[in-house]
């Protein structure tokens, strides 16, 4: 099984989830400043995923710039009668190259089935887009022994669709929902724990090469321990991405971490 020293195989990962935060203005600016304080950083690839209305403000003050775009989900169909959707053509055609799919908040909030986050994930990768595909078990699910059932669960019916040779491009976010924006997080050995099991998932010729991200209360003084875990390729950050400074030193960490 491959495991963190296969690290070097793979590039660092980091991405930032602004959620349903900041008007155009303010995140053109903080794009400008996390490329200012991450531009000149080699190794990890890193997205920023801004609200939907901001992609063609932010894609702009990206260009030219290492920094990539990312979108927070998408439909699975290209066009259609989908009353406030977005579809992958749409994405790519504003300079995206990520999607965040099947986070615990969409499958929460909005219904999101394990059936339509394969369905997405098969349609990013269809559109050439790098999905960012998170898995992880709810409270309730962890205390009662259920968190691998759960992964298993989600993960299997994420890359259903998807034939083999789509299967290594893809990045898992392991993020368990109690962790998500309470200042709790798993330890590094979950995290590793977890990460094994997803690649597990894989089989042999895309299991080393898939990048597995940690996600749920990263900041800069926890990342350490997730970058030193066995198998964790980088981070999907929340809360913390909504600050320059903050970021910028999360991303510098999983550049160390990749020397
Ligand atoms: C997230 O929403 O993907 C996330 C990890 O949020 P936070 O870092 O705020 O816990």
């Amino acid at each position: 099984m491959p495991s963190g020293r296969a690290r070097a195989a793979r590039i660092p990962f980091v991405a930032a989830n602004w959620k349903m935060h900041l008007t155009r203005e303010a995140g053109v600016r903080l794009a400008r400043d996390v490329v200012a304080a991450v531009g000149e950083v080699e190794a990890p690839e890193v997205v920023l995923c801004p609200p939907a209305t901001s992609l063609d403000a932010v894609g702009r003050a990206l260009q030219g710039t290492p920094v990539q775009l990312g979108a927070q989900t998408m439909h699975w169909e290209p066009q259609g009668a989908y009353t406030g959707e977005i579809s992958a053509p749409m994405l790519v055609d504003l300079g995206c190259r990520a999607v965040i799919l099947g986070h615990s908040e969409r499958r929460q909030y909005f219904g999101e089935r394990d059936e339509d986050v394969g369905r997405k994930v098969r349609a990013a990768r269809g559109h050439g887009l790098t999905p960012i595909v998170c898995v992880g078990e709810g409270r309730g699910e962890r205390e009662s022994g259920e968190t691998d059932a759960v992964i298993s669960r989600q993960l299997t019916a994420a890359i259903a669709m998807l034939a083999p040779d789509q299967l290594p491009a893809l990045v898992v976010a392991y993020e368990p929902v109690w962790a998500i924006g309470t200042g709790l997080t798993a330890t590094g050995e979950e995290a590793a724990r977890v990460a094994a099991l997803i690649r597990a998932q894989f089989g042999a010729a895309a299991a080393g090469r898939v990048r597995v991200l940690y996600g749920g209360s990263v900041k800069p003084d926890n990342i350490g321990e997730f970058l030193e875990a066995p198998g964790i390729d980088g981070a999907l950050v929340g809360g913390a991405s909504l600050d320059a400074g903050a970021f910028s030193a999360i991303v510098r960490a999983a550049a160390t971490a990749a020397r």
